[in-house]
């Protein structure tokens, strides 16, 4: 056991894509980050069991991202070791941070070398249908085109353009919007409730597809230039399979914001986890990137049970 303090990042799925379908992708981890700025993955394969501590002093500041290129980019810590201002960063950072700008780049935002060399680079445009149907248009850059969907935890989702860089992607995803009022977030809370209780495959296919034929009659028709309309669906990851099959499961029963917690992954869909608790066949959801920014110290800890086991069911 180790009382190493590590603030959380978050869930990141950056490993290799799932190319078939019932096949893994993506290797999923819990990003940690040591004082000393060194990172540390804890895997959250099914079956992986994890055990921490949250500290009770609320959330710290994650620090900035600076990019350089397309392929390179930096983390910086904190240098204030601040506690966070808004979200899971402090004010100085969020000002600092330059994945901030590339959301105003195609408004004409000024943006520098580096990121402009990572989006000037080939962007697609995907349609993505959640758990509970609600569907949101996106964007990915190239080399992120599947874990970017596996992070946000798509039940079904498909490409609808590959555009030539991220300026291109940008104006397609605000004309989606515009036109089919198609949303570009789904709020992480309605996520993770929707998986309680997942509405069946063939329908959210069904929504999807739906959505997507849509988009991608409105594409055809627009004056923007530099970009394809493509029909390609998206291979969703295996290990997120339990999470959409119909039964019965609870939210999980403790706040992730302090306490001890421990137990076994059973199935991961973005940052949300079906967890197995000790002394119950119960299965759990819980929400994973509700850790970001907090301070945990990892050790052999158990989640307590509820005690009236009957109001569950
Ligand atoms: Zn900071």
């Amino acid at each position: 056991m180790t009382d190493t303090r590590y603030l959380v990042h978050g869930v990141f799925w950056d490993g290799q894509p799932a190319s078939v379908k019932g096949h893994d992708g993506g290797a999923p981890v819990l990003r940690l980050q040591a004082p000393s700025g060194d990172f540390r993955h804890i895997s959250l394969h099914p079956g992986a069991r994890i055990g921490f501590q949250v500290e009770d002093r609320g959330r710290s500041c994650l620090g900035h991202l600076r990019v350089h290129s397309s392929t390179r980019r930096d983390h910086v810590l904190c240098a204030a070791r601040a506690l966070a201002a808004k979200g899971k960063q402090c004010e100085r950072c969020f000002m600092l941070d330059e994945s901030r700008l590339i959301h105003d780049f195609h408004r004409g935002g000024r943006v520098t070398p580096g990121l402009r060399d990572y989006l000037m680079q080939e962007h697609w445009l995907y349609v993505a249908t959640f758990a509970g149907g609600s569907t949101k248009v996106g964007t990915a850059s190239g080399p992120r085109k599947w874990n970017r969907l596996a992070e946000q935890g798509a039940v079904v989702a498909r490409y609808v353009a590959r555009a030539q860089d991220g300026r291109v992607v940008r104006i397609l995803e605000d004309l989606v919007t515009g036109e089919t009022g198609l949303a570009q977030q789904v709020r992480s809370a309605a996520k993770s409730e929707a998986l309680l209780q997942p509405l069946q495959d063939a329908k959210l296919g069904t929504m999807n597809s739906g959505h997507a034929s849509e988009v991608r009659g409105l594409l055809a028709r627009t004056g923007v230039e530099g970009f394809t309309v493509v029909d390609e669906p998206w291979v969703r990851p295996a290990q997120a399979s339990a999470l959409y099959r119909p039964g019965s499961r609870h939210t999980y029963p403790h706040s992730l914001d302090n306490g001890r917690h421990g137990f076994e992954i059973a199935a991961l869909s973005g940052p949300n986890a079906l967890a197995r608790l000790d002394g119950t066949d119960a299965v759990f959801v819980m929400n994973l990137g509700r850790l970001a920014a907090r301070t945990i110290v990892l050790g052999d800890f158990v989640s307590d049970v509820p005690s009236v086991q009957e109001s569950l069911f």
